[in-house]
C-alpha cells in the first residue's frame, strides 16, 4: 500500500526525529536510533508444479538496545525491504512503549499467501529458517506470526530451528497451544485493540455500551477484536476482509459470523465493498488489515470519531494530519496493537521457565499492562500537549535512548 510522498520507513523515521526534537536529543543519537542494526535478504527457491519460482525473503533487526529483537514474519505480495525496515523499527518503539525487555525486528516473504498450499507454506518457512537461523534464537531474535502466517507456520519454524540448533521453544512465539504455545496468545492482539478502544471512549466520557464499531480485516487481529468488542458491549456494525464487507446498523451477530472463513460467504447482512467499511459513520473505526489504507484519496470520507489502529501503519502521515485537523482522535498502532507482542512476551517467559499460566492469569496481566500503557501515553500527550501518536513515540524514544546512554554507546 502506498504511504504517499514518503516511504513507510521514512514515515517512522520522521516520528523518531520529531520525538528526538521534543526530548532535546543530539542529532547523532536520533540518527543511530533510526538505522537498522542488521538486514538479511535471502532468496527462497520454491518448486510449484513444473516451475521453479524464486521468492525474496527478509529479516531486519532494528534494535537490541532493550533486549533480544522481536517481531513477526509476514507472507504478502507487497512485502519489500522498505516495508520490513519500517515494521522492524515500529517493533522497537512498541516493545519500549509497553516496557517489555525486547528490541525490534521484522521478517517477510514476498508471496501471495492466499495462493499457497500447506506444503508450499511449510517449505517456504523451513527455507527461511535454514537461511537465517544463525541470527535467530530466544536471546537474539524471536519471530512471531503476522499477515499471512499463523500458529502452524510458527510450529514449522520452531521444528526447523530445533533440528539446526537444538531444543529451544522460546525461539519463536505465537505457536499452537499444544506445542509450547500459551493459551490467550492467539486472541491477545485483538483483545488488546478492543480494550484500548474501550479505554479511549471512557477517557473521553463516552459510553462503550452500544458504541458503533467498524472493522477492516477478519484475520487474527480483526476477528478477535470483533469478538472482544462484542463482549465489551460495543455494537459492531460493519466488517470486511479481502473478499468484501457486510453492514448491519443494528449490530452484526459476531458469534454467527466467526464461523465463516471469508466475509463474502456470509449469507445474511447487506454487502458492501471492503474499503467502504472505512467510510461508515461510527464512533470507532478499527483498520486491522493492511498499511496505508487511510490515505489522501479516502480521508475526506472517513467519518469515525476515533480510529484505533489494529494494523501497522494503516494511516498515512498526510491523512493523519487531516484527520487531526477535523478532530478525529487516532490511537496509534504501537499502542493499539501492542497486545500481540505483550502476549508473545508472556509466552516467551513461560517457555523459558517451563511453567504454564492458566488463561485467566494471561488475560488479567494483559488487561492490566495494556491499560497501564494507555494511561502512560495519555499522560505523555497531556504533558507535551501533543497527539497520542507523537506522545507514544516520545515515551518509547526516551526509553530506548536512555538504554543506549546507560550502555555507554552513544554518549
Ligand atoms: P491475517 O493474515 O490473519 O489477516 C489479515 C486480514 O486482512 C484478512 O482478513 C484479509 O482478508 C484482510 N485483508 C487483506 N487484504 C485486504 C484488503 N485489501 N482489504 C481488506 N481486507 C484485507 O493478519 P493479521 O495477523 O490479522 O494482521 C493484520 C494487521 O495487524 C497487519 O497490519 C499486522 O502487521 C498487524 N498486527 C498483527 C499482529 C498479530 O499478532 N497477528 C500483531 C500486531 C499487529
Amino acid at each position: 500500500m502506498s504511504h504517499g510522498a514518503r516511504s513507510a520507513f521514512e514515515e517512522v523515521n520522521q516520528k523518531i526525529s520529531q520525538a528526538g526534537e521534543i526530548l532535546g536529543l543530539k542529532p547523532g543519537v536520533v540518527s543511530a536510533m533510526q538505522k537498522c542494526e542488521r538486514e538479511v535478504v535471502i532468496s527462497i527457491p520454491l518448486r510449484r508444479g513444473n516451475d521453479l519460482e524464486v521468492l525474496s525473503g527478509y529479516r531486519v533487526q532494528h534494535s537490541s538496545a532493550r533486549g533480544p529483537r522481536k517481531g513477526g514474519i509476514r507472507f504478502h505480495q507487497e512485502v519489500d525491504l522498505d516495508e520490513v525496515r519500517a515494521l522492524a523499527s515500529l517493533m522497537t518503539w512498541k516493545t519500549a512503549l509497553i516496557d517489555v525487555p525486547f528490541g525490534g525486528a521484522k521478517g517477510g516473504v514476498a508471496v501471495d499467501a492466499s495462493t499457497l498450499s500447506d506444503i508450499e507454506r511449510e517449505e517456504i518457512i523451513r527455507r527461511w529458517t535454514r537461511s537465517i537461523h544463525h541470527v535467530l534464537g530466544h536471546q537474539r531474535d524471536i519471530p512471531a506470526p503476522d499477515m499471512g502466517t499463523d500458529a502452524r507456520t510458527m510450529a514449522w519454524l520452531m521444528d526447523e530451528f530445533h533440528r539446526l540448533e537444538g531444543f529451544q521453544p522460546a525461539c519463536v512465539t505465537g505457536k499452537p497451544v499444544e506445542l509450547f504455545g500459551a493459551p490467550g496468545r492467539e486472541e491477545a492482539t485483538g483483545r488488546g485493540v478492543a480494550m484500548i478502544a474501550a479505554s479511549t471512549l471512557e477517557k473521553h466520557d463516552e459510553k462503550v455500551k452500544g458504541a458503533r464499531v467498524a472493522i477492516q480485516g477478519f484475520g487474527n487481529v480483526g476477528r478477535f477484536a470483533a469478538l472482544a468488542c462484542h463482549e465489551l458491549g460495543f455494537k459492531v456494525i460493519a466488517i470486511s476482509d479481502v473478499t468484501g464487507g457486510v453492514i448491519e446498523r443494528s449490530g452484526i451477530d459476531i458469534h454467527e459470523i466467526v464461523n465463516y472463513r471469508n466475509i463474502s460467504e456470509i449469507p445474511s447482512y447487506e454487502k458492501i465493498s471492503s474499503h467502504e467499511v472505512l467510510e461508515q459513520k461510527c464512533e470507532v473505526l478499527i483498520p486491522a488489515a493492511l498499511g496505508g489504507v487511510i490515505n489522501a484519496e479516502n480521508v475526506d470520507r472517513v467519518k469515525a470519531e476515533y480510529i484505533v489502529e489494529g494494523a501497522n501503519q494503516p494511516t498515512t502521515a498526510d491523512a493523519d494530519k487531516e484527520l487531526r485537523g477535523k478532530g478525529t482522535l487516532i490511537v496509534p498502532d504501537i499502542l493499539a496493537n501492542a497486545g500481540g507482542v505483550m502476549g508473545s512476551y508472556f509466552e516467551w517467559t513461560q517457555n523459558i521457565q517451563q511453567y504454564s499460566w492458566p488463561i485467566d492469569k494471561f488475560r488479567k496481566e494483559l488487561d492490566a499492562r495494556m491499560s497501564k500503557a494507555f494511561s502512560d501515553v495519555h499522560k505523555e500527550s497531556k504533558k507535551h500537549s501533543v497527539d497520542m501518536r507523537t506522545a507514544a513515540f516520545v515515551l518509547a524514544v526516551r526509553r530506548v535512548s536512555s538504554a543506549f546512554a546507560l550502555r555507554g554507546e552513544l554518549v
